[in-house]
């Protein structure tokens, strides 16, 4: 990764401090906690680029740790799917893969440890019980009438809770806090729960499981990170997170700070909603290129330089905001820009024939690889009398403004010649067009006149001998309301939907050089896009392309427009000074 070091912001500021003070022995550690229940979306890129990046820039380490204390919602498929995702993403965890699970025996030491100071008691009231006696916001929770239990009781309790001789939900261990406590989280959490289910890594041999506020924290001490960076939404369990800390006999205390989640216009950001996409059928998987998954916008055709990129560019922030998708895209378009080669491909095809040009004739044609990178050099595209051009670039009747081809108008074929319409053909059931006829000008190879003369348009194309057919599938934004959530009474989040998210082109055409196009990489065709080659569906008789964006630059042209009505603000103000 050759990329500027991104500007700075609060949680820098904390560290510099902190390394300036010597704190840590002037150490920087932070990780990537993942719960394994889930693929990981474009809000978890964020974090990615924020642990991994603060380890980069204070030459410290970031630990990959699986918090996967919910057996049963994990599975192993989620592991391998999340360590392949922030390695695509550009970052190393060197060896350092952690696993929560790792812990449990240190965890029910550390319990132990609780209980041995009177920090923990077994709870036998029902988790209905548990949860009517905790109180509300205004009014103070009431003690449980286990919460006096011995040591050696709760002890004993405890061990037979491991033991399995209880079935789920008849016990609890629960810390000994303050039932009044204003933060409702510090009225005696619980800390583990009994749970006879099978774990993807410690198998059957767990039947209790600790919860998230015992674990966290510790897993953080244990592996000796010095920087606990998560989300705004466990601003309130930082109490804990301290207690906790301050409670059981470790001498590491890492500093959790938070810091705003990315929120996306027109983007659905929580697991459990994805998850329900993909199980319902609203989408084809976690790897649909509609889905806001790592794994979506890889095969869509996201390049992680462009992602990262993006997450630069949003900074951090300590209050939520929702960032527009189109800074995403934006993000995208400049990488692709600069890298991805130019080709020629027709998606709504209409033959023109070039009525001069000899039949059985063909040519090669130089084409720019890239105008924005020389070194990317050119390539040869095969000319001939019959081509494609796009149905929506020829009117039978234009108005005045439409620079494309029409009866009597001349464009340029790009890398090609001039040609000037002299006619077409119409099917008389549909009423449609089946061929465009005109001739060419010999004079104009290469796309310039010798006489000087201009013309308007530039059509791409493709040879109707040569090119080859491909499937395009064109992708719209997955819910069409900037907040999915957003419903009205008696609709869910799956209503606001977009259903014209995906749109399948069969009959598309493309320039023969694509044959030799690894699957999973981009292009841009002429004046229509950037697109990948289908990593999934593409066969060596059948090219699938996935649009990824349109060269719509929504978010450029917000910008200068903004910048416009500044400058032109500013000259007013001058002038009426
Ligand atoms: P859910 O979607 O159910 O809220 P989660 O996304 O928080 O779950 P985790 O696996 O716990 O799932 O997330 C791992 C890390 O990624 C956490 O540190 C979390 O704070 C961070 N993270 C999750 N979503 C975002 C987001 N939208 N923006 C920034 N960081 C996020
Ligand atoms: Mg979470």
């Amino acid at each position: 990764m050759n990329e500027t070091a991104p500007p700075s912001n609060f949680i820098k500021t904390i560290i510099e401090n902190d390394l300036k003070e010597n704190k840590n022995e002037g150490r920087v550690a932070t990780r990537f906690p993942p719960e394994p229940n889930g693929y990981l979306h474009i809000g978890h890129a964020k974090s990615i680029c924020l642990n991994f990046g603060i380890a980069k820039t204070y030459q410290g380490t970031c630990n990959l740790r699986f918090d996967d204390t919910n057996p049963t919602k994990e599975e192993v498929e989620y592991v391998d799917a999340i360590k392949a995702d922030v390695a695509w993403l550009g970052f190393q965890w060197e060896g350092r893969e952690h696993y929560a699970s790792d812990y449990f025996d240190q965890l029910f030491d550390y319990a132990l440890a609780l209980i041995d100071q009177g920090l923990a008691y077994v709870d036998s009231q029902s988790a209905e019980e548990i949860r009517r006696t905790r109180g509300t916001l205004t009014d103070p929770g009431s003690e449980s009438p286990y919460r006096g239990r011995s040591v050696a009781e709760n002890r004993d309790l405890f061990y037979r809770m491991k033991a399995g001789e209880f079935p789920d939900g008849t016990h609890v261990l629960r810390a000994k806090i303050d039932m009044a406590h204003p933060n409702v989280l510090m009225r005696d959490p619980t800390l583990y729960r009994i749970r006879h289910a099978h774990h993807h890594r410690t198998g059957d041999k767990w039947c209790i499981y600790p919860m998230y506020d015992f674990t966290h924290c510790l897993s953080d001490a244990i592996e000796g990170i010095t920087h606990s960076l998560c989300t705004l939404e466990f601003e309130n369990n930082r109490p804990l997170y301290d207690w906790v800390l301050d409670s059981v006999p470790h001498e590491n205390h890492p500093q959790q700070i938070e810091f705003a989640r990315l929120n996306l216009s027109y983007t659905i950001l929580s697991k459990r909603k994805l998850i329900q996409l993909v199980q319902e059928g609203h989408v084809a998987g976690w790897d649909d290129p509609r889905m806001p998954t790592i794994s979506g916008l890889r095969r869509r055709g996201y390049t992680p330089a462009a992602i990262r990129h993006f997450c630069d560019r949003i900074g951090l922030a300590k209050r939520d905001s929702v960032v527009d998708v189109a800074l995403l895209e934006h993000s995208l378009r400049e990488d692709l820009n600069a890298h991805a080669p130019r080709v020629m491909g027709v998606l709504n095809p209409v033959k023109l024939v070039i009525e001069n040009y000899p039949e059985g004739q063909e040519e090669s044609l130089e084409a720019i690889n890239n105008p924005e990178d020389a070194s990317a050099g050119t390539r040869q595209v095969p000319f001939s009398r019959e081509l494609y051009i796009e149905r929506e670039d020829f009117m039978e009747d234009p108005p005045k403004k439409f620079f494309r081809l029409g009866p009597g108008r001349e464009v340029r074929l790009r890398y090609a010649y001039f040609v000037t319409c002299t006619g077409f053909d119409k099917d008389p059931e549909t009423g449609q067009i089946t061929t465009i006829r005109c001739t060419y000008d010999p004079a104009t190879k290469g796309g310039n006149a010798p006489d000087g003369r201009k013309v308007r348009g530039t059509l791409h194309w493709v040879s109707a001998a040569h090119g080859l057919p491909a499937e395009v599938r064109l992708y719209d934004r997955l819910f069409n309301k900037p907040n999915p959530d957003e419903k009205e009474a008696g609709k869910r989040f799956i209503d606001n939907l977009n259903p014209d998210a995906l749109k399948v082109l069969m009959n598309c055409r493309v320039e023969p050089s694509l044959k030799a196009m690894a699957a999973g990489s981009n292009c841009q065709f002429e004046r229509m896009g950037y697109f990948c080659l289908d990593s999934r569906d593409t066969r060596p008789d059948h090219l699938v392309f996935n649009r990824i964006v349109t060269l719509r630059d929504t978010w450029a042209k917000v910008q200068k427009q903004q910048a416009a009505r500044a400058s032109t603000s500013k000259r007013r103000r001058r002038r009426e000074r």
